[in-house]
Order: C-alpha cells, then sequence, then structure tokens
C-alpha cells in the first residue's frame, strides 16, 4: 500500500529516511544483534545513541552550555504540571492565553499557586496572539509561559513578550521548524509527535539556573533537578522514542539543519496561503499576521461542504484535515516532514474542489 500525504496535528508524519532507519535497525541495531526497544538504557550501546541524540540538538538549536538537555516522558501535558512545581518560587507566574494548550497550562498551574493571565485572545476565538504591548506582566512572577504556536487555531507569535522573568515555552507544535534564539527563554519545552519523532516523549532545553527550587511535594519523575543530575535517566526513559527522536535529528541535519527546513516551511505555507487569499470558498481563519507556518487552519463557511472536502480529500490520499472542534472546518498540519509535493498535491485538490463547489 501506498503512503498518504498526514496532514495531522499529531502524531504526525515522520521523515520518510527516518522510519526507513527505524525498519532496517528493527530486528539488529548495528553489530548488537538486538532491536534498540531490547537494549538496556544503562548499557554502552544505548547511552552512545542517547549522547549523539542529545549533541545533535544541540548542534541543531545551538543550545548553550549553561542550558540541559532533557528527555522526560508524559508529553507536554505532564509539563503543564512540571513547569509550576519545579519553577513557582514565589508562588506567582504569568500567562499569556493564546489557545486551547495555554488555557490548560494556565489551568493546571492554578492548582499550584497565583497565576495571572497577562493577555488572552480568548474572547476572539483566538484567531490572533493577544496584545503583548498592553499586557498586564506582573513585576514579580516567577516566569511567563507562552505556547508560541497555537496548534489548533493557527496563529503563532512573531515576537515574544519583552518581560524580565524567564520565558517559558510551550513549543510543542513548532519547535526545530525555524530558528530559535535559546538564550531569550528559560524553558523551551515540546511533546515529540508533532516535529520530532512518537508521542509520550518530552523534549525540554531548561537553562541551569533555574534548577534547584522544585516544590517539597514535585514527584521525582517531573523533579527536573533530580532529572537533570540523572542524565534524564531516574528511571528506564522513553527509550526507542529518544532514538527515533535522534533519527529525525540527524536527518534535519543532513539536510541542513534548522535554517534550510525553515526556508521549505516559508515555501510551503506560502503555497496554501496564497491560495487561500485568493479562493472564492475558502477562507483562512487565523488573522493574517499572526499565521502559523505549522497548522494552517481554513474554512469554506458552509459545514456540509467542509466535510464533503475532507471526504474527498481523504479519497485522494490526503488524509486528516479536519479542523479541531472548536475552530471547524479544515486544518492542514505540514510540519518539517510534510513534504512540499504533499502541499502541492493539497493545494491542486483545494482548486479543484473549489472549481466544482463554489
Ligand atoms: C499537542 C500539543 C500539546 C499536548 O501534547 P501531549 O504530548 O499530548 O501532552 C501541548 N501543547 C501544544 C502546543 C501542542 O501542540
Amino acid at each position: 500500500m501506498d503512503r498518504v500525504y498526514n496532514f495531522s496535528p499529531g502524531p504526525a508524519m515522520l521523515a520518510q529516511p527516518v522510519l526507513e532507519k527505524a525498519q532496517a535497525d528493527l530486528m539488529c541495531y548495528g553489530t548488537t544483534g538486538m532491536s534498540v526497544m531490547e537494549m538496556s538504557h544503562r548499557s554502552k550501546m544505548y547511552t552512545d545513541i542517547f549522547d549523539k541524540t542529545v549533541a545533535d540538538l544541540r548542534k541543531l538549536m545551538a543550545i548553550p552550555d549553561d542550558y540541559d538537555v532533557l528527555f522526560l516522558q508524559g508529553g507536554a501535558t505532564e509539563q503543564f504540571s512540571g513547569v509550576p512545581l519545579n519553577l513557582m518560587k514565589t508562588g506567582k507566574a504569568d500567562y499569556v492565553d493564546s489557545g486551547n494548550f495555554a488555557h490548560l497550562a494556565a489551568e493546571e498551574a492554578k492548582r499550584y499557586g497565583t497565576v495571572n493571565i497577562a493577555a488572552s485572545s480568548r474572547e476572539d476565538n483566538y484567531t490572533h496572539i493577544p496584545d503583548l504591548k498592553n499586557a498586564n506582566f506582573s513585576d514579580d512572577a516567577d516566569y511567563v509561559h507562552i505556547c508560541q504556536n497555537n496548534t489548533i487555531y493557527g496563529t503563532r507569535y512573531i515576537e515574544l513578550p519583552d518581560v524580565k522573568a524567564p520565558i517559558v515555552c510551550d513549543a510543542s507544535s513548532f519547535i526545530l521548524s525555524e530558528p530559535m534564539d535559546v538564550t531569550k527563554y528559560g524553558v523551551i519545552y515540546a511533546g515529540a509527535q508533532k516535529n520530532i519523532g512518537p508521542s509520550g516523549l518530552c523534549v525540554m532545553v531548561v537553562k541551569k539556573d533555574l534548577l534547584g527550587n522544585p516544590n517539597k511535594l514535585c514527584p521525582k519523575l517531573m523533579n527536573w533537578t533530580v532529572q537533570s543530575d540523572k542524565g534524564s535517566m531516574y528511571n528506564t526513559p522513553n527509550t526507542w522514542g529518544i532514538y527515533l527522536a535522534g533519527l529525525t535529528f540527524e536527518w534535519l541535519l543532513s539536510i541542513g539543519g534548522v535554517e534550510a527546513i525553515h526556508k521549505v516551511n516559508v515555501e510551503k505555507a506560502k503555497l496554501v496561503y496564497d491560495f487561500l487569499d485568493e479562493s472564492k470558498l475558502f477562507k483562512g481563519t487565523a488573522q493574517k499576521e499572526y499565521r502559523s507556518l505549522m497548522n494552517v487552519t481554513f474554512v469554506t463557511g458552509d459545514a456540509d461542504k467542509d466535510a464533503a472536502f475532507v471526504k474527498a480529500a481523504a479519497a485522494e490520499g490526503l488524509v486528516n484535515l479536519k479542523g479541531h472542534r472548536t475552530v471547524g472546518g479544515m486544518r492542514a498540519s505540514i510540519y518539517n516532514a510534510m513534504p512540499v509535493d504533499g502541499v502541492k498535491k493539497l493545494v491542486a485538490f483545494m482548486k479543484d474542489f473549489e472549481a466544482k463547489n463554489a
């Protein structure tokens, strides 16, 4: 059977060379006579894989030495709890409410301390990033939490908030899709299943001077200080997930790194948005200046036509285009692993559908 173009928001497509390598290694990794899944996480063969994975991520993101890299379990959502449990020293934090995940992160943090919603675009159904210039940031927040790319609404920040407190960024749906200046952040964390690898893994970049003050009740596995001391191996980590993340990092390095893939991502997004802007049938839902490069949200304005489009597209091998229920319509998630050809095929299909249904 042929592979489809999978526009799923996550778990999402992996790059074909990554899947091919994993398939080739599945029974016997190198000369070990066993699969990576069967190796002790403490073995030399596995720690070599692990160390290279960390080193490659450091290279890709130009991560300075005063930042730690952690590979933790539980996805991004677990860190909605992990962030306040590790960082609320005085018990106060600022959150920017730019979408569903940003909202969920803030709601979870309220269980551990005082949460100030510095700005929100909730009343506009999150069609834009809130106004950061007139936001109500506190003087004494332990950190400022943002979700920089809003997976469900298809928006992304065009600039970071100008704040003193460390910025904690949920980067799940855009990490490694464009260059990020790591020094501008205190913490970057991302569930792996969008741009990195399989689900159940959270990749974290943490400024070392933020470690050392966890809440007394912080569970061991969520405790970044413990995990940093133990090299992400307080217990058995997600060994297979980390190995696959490593393959994705190798693939990205082989094609020129984050700057190179960013150019491709800009090209892909432009193909869809340019068409949306001239379309008589489809309309983008996110405000133009905040449009995401990763998640393109659009509607026809007619729920029946939307459903017909999603169904007809799937029959052409363009799958998982249904939008999130809070936005409706369609969403094309075009992460790093989505080839330009997949996007061209999508746009051609949209044109064809428009000609028949406008
Ligand atoms: C997908 C996603 C999450 C949730 O990730 P899990 O790994 O399922 O916990 C959180 N934040 C953002 C921005 C996401 O896109």
